[in-house]
């Protein structure tokens, strides 16, 4: 049942305090996510950018509102714009002041407006989209924790499907929110340039070993994951080894629940 009737955005209450923002009308199904401290929320990303998604972060909650970055590609950054306070680590702070490296604007444009399911908003154009670029708040590092009031958010920094690529765990709720570095249905990418298949099999392993994970929410797809994938990333780790496949041009390698392409 939605809880904010809304043309772009849907909403999906994960507890009372945490909330999925969803963007189910654009082929690529990007999930934001809104956690609400006591003093303040944190915003894990902004979506695409076809919609602004501050008119629902504004009917979730008054307090501030910090945006934790998971990475700089622009399905991530879409509403940074509507907030004057962002982080990104330190390894995308450069894409973030200055443009994405390894994708050009036509790609972007031809990945933003293609397969939408939904009526946009008249603002929206894809042949004029930009994505966002400005100075980020501050930069995040590895074992950063940042409190939000009674609520504590754990930065990993997880790269491989982009440098600076960070995931967010919540302990105390057992939340682990991936971006794109893990999540159901399509492939996890690491094929082009910028991208690092070795590091991206470390970063899956990494995730993989965190202790207490209850869920895990991916970036893309299916919301909300069995913390059971964390036993077949591991799986999936040691095969890819094992095959040897770990570098770029060994294709796509599909395992019990997700997909990796490199
Ligand atoms: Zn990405
Ligand atoms: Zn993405």
């Amino acid at each position: 049942m939605a809880i904010i009737q809304d043309s772009w955005f849907t909403v999906t209450k994960i507890d009372k305090s945490t909330f999925a923002i969803s963007e189910y009308g654009h082929w690529e199904k990007v999930h934001s996510f809104l956690l609400i401290g006591t003093n303040k929320a944190a915003l894990i990303d902004t979506g695409l950018g076809i919609d602004n998604i501050k008119r629902i972060t504004d009917q979730l909650t008054d307090l501030p509102i910090i945006v934790i970055t998971t990475h700089v590609h622009t399905d991530h950054i879409g509403s940074h714009k509507q907030f004057s306070e962002f982080y990104v680590h330190e390894a995308e702070s450069d894409w973030l002041i200055n443009g994405i490296e390894g994708l050009s604007l036509e790609q972007i444009r031809i990945n933003i407006g293609r397969d939408i399911t939904k009526a946009t908003p008249t603002s929206f154009s894809p042949v004029t989209y930009t994505p966002f670029q400005g100075e980020p708040t501050g930069l995040l590092v590895d074992g950063d924790k940042i409190d939000i009031g009674n609520r504590l958010l754990e930065i990993i920094h997880t790269p491989g499907h982009s440098p600076g690529h960070c995931c967010i765990y919540e302990e105390a709720r057992g939340y682990l929110f991936t971006g794109d570095l893990l999540y159901m249905e399509t492939p996890i990418y690491a094929f082009y340039p910028t991208t690092d298949p070795e590091q991206l099999v470390n970063s899956l392993e990494r995730i993989a070993k965190i202790e207490n994970v209850k869920v895990v929410y991916g970036s893309h797809n299916q919301l909300g994951i069995d913390v059971v994938i964390l036993d077949e990333v591991l799986e999936a780790v040691r095969e890819l080894r094992y095959r040897d496949v770990v570098r770029h041009g060994t294709g796509i390698h599909k395992f019990k629940g997700f997909s990796v392409q490199f």
